[in-house]
């Protein structure tokens, strides 16, 4: 895989999505070109919908229905539920959120969750048993799977020693980094010019050069980056762009009185983190960036870790950008292919869907309480999703070994 250089302004900044395509074989289809964000009733209706754009039809609650992902009802109960207690301590131990490693987890909530979900450590040996002749390509989420969670998301940073495993994975297998957060944000806390990165829950990616992608997919274009080496970047929710600036401005202004509230603009997607907000002023929060998303019906939230994610209705999520990297490598028609997946977070799930439903893949939840899943395994923490990377790269060493010792006794 060639070194990426992902300065975003070194590639085609105009994307177009004029190609028809009812659907491909990732499952796209069009109504991911035809949805129009317009609504001429709203002050905060975004521009006219772009040309070539079907208008949006039928009530606002047919055509956004999912705003509804997160009924008003049950907002305070969703958002105490976002996020699992981070770290159980037992009597003694010190909180440093930068050096999870000096917290002790609560065992036995960690041992109900490997009931329905084992150990990815250990079940290693059944794991890599799947990957035995097969092709890996290895998909990571970052907040909470490569760094821990922690108060500040600016903050977020992940260790060099994870870094250093990534990269040898990265060595092994064809790697991707599958982030929330904006592909330039990702890119500068990875540091890692041997991955592909896919930003804002995987509508901004950058992958392996393929001839033929742009004639599949509308909004993927063939470019080159900083080296010369080509790539293909597809962002397959340009349109929203300018509502997603506007919602991204409103929501700073009606939770800059409140402590604590953060608010990102990831791009193509906006977070709103109440990580640090009193818990009496959550209800505050999920009203009012419920009330600003009836203005903005081409928008829809869902619910992360302590963290309420704004992001376009478009058919498209993690587990469409995984399909997405799979066929620009080239790996999406061979049975010979094992993806593995980790991620902590709601968005994961997407992508677990997709391994799940295609009976091919390795989904790995990081996860130290129960949660439901569509992963097959776990992780505890960061820490054993590092252990998990350095077991699988020498795995590969291993078998790279064999495979030449064995090569070796042929020739003699
Ligand atoms: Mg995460």
């Amino acid at each position: 895989m060639g070194p990426m250089d992902l300065n975003s302004s070194h590639v085609s900044p105009v994307l177009t999505d004029s190609v028809p395509v009812n659907k491909s074989r990732l499952g796209i289809h069009s109504s991911l070109l035809t949805y129009s964000q317009q609504d001429s009733s709203s002050p905060h209706s975004a521009a006219p919908a772009p040309a070539g754009k079907l208008p949006r039809t039928g009530s606002r609650k047919s055509a956004a229905g999912s705003i509804d992902d997160v009924r008003f009802n049950g907002w305070l109960d969703a958002m105490k539920a976002s996020s699992p207690p981070r770290k159980k301590l037992l009597k003694g131990s010190m909180i440093n959120a930068l050096l999870p490693s000096n917290i002790e987890y609560d065992n036995e909530d960690y041992h109900i969750l490997t009931v329905d979900y084992p150990s990815a450590l250990e079940c290693f040996e059944k794991i890599v048993e799947r990957a035995k002749n097969n092709k890996v390509a290895v998909f990571l989420d970052y907040d909470g799977t490569l760094s821990p969670i922690v108060d500040d998301p600016d903050c977020a940073f992940m260790s060099e020693p994870m870094r250093e495993t990534v990269r040898s994975v990265a060595r092994c297998f064809p790697t991707a980094i599958i982030s929330g957060r904006s592909r330039d944000q990702v890119y500068d806390l990875v540091k890692l010019t041997e991955l592909y990165y896919a930003g804002s829950h995987g509508m901004d990616i950058i992958g392996p050069f393929r001839h033929n992608m742009s004639n599949k997919l509308p909004n993927c274009v063939n470019s080159t980056d900083h080296q010369g080496n080509q790539i293909t970047l597809f962002q397959p929710a340009t349109q929203f762009l300018p509502i997603i600036d506007e919602v991204f401005r409103t929501l700073v202004e009606i939770t800059k009185d409140i402590s604590g509230a953060k608010v990102e603009n990831h791009k193509f997607c906006v977070s709103v983190h109440y990580r640090n907000v009193q818990e009496n002023n959550w209800t505050i929060i999920g009203q009012r960036v419920h009330d600003i998303l009836k203005k903005f019906p081409g928008l829809r939230s869902t619910h992360g870790r302590k963290v309420l994610e704004v992001r376009p209705v478009i058919d498209w999520n993690k587990g469409k950008a995984v399909e997405f990297l799979m066929e620009s490598l080239d790996l999406n028609d061979n049975d010979d292919v094992l993806p593995i997946y980790i991620g902590d977070d709601k968005t994961d799930e997407d992508a677990f869907k997709i391994l799940r439903e295609s009976n091919r893949g390795c989904g790995i939840l990081v996860s130290s309480v129960k949660k439901e899943s569509n992963a097959s395994y776990s992780l505890r923490d960061p820490n054993e999703v590092m252990e998990f990377l350095q077991l699988l790269v020498r795995w590969k060493e291993r078998e790279e070994t064999n495979h030449f010792n064995k090569q070796i006794k042929v020739k003699v």
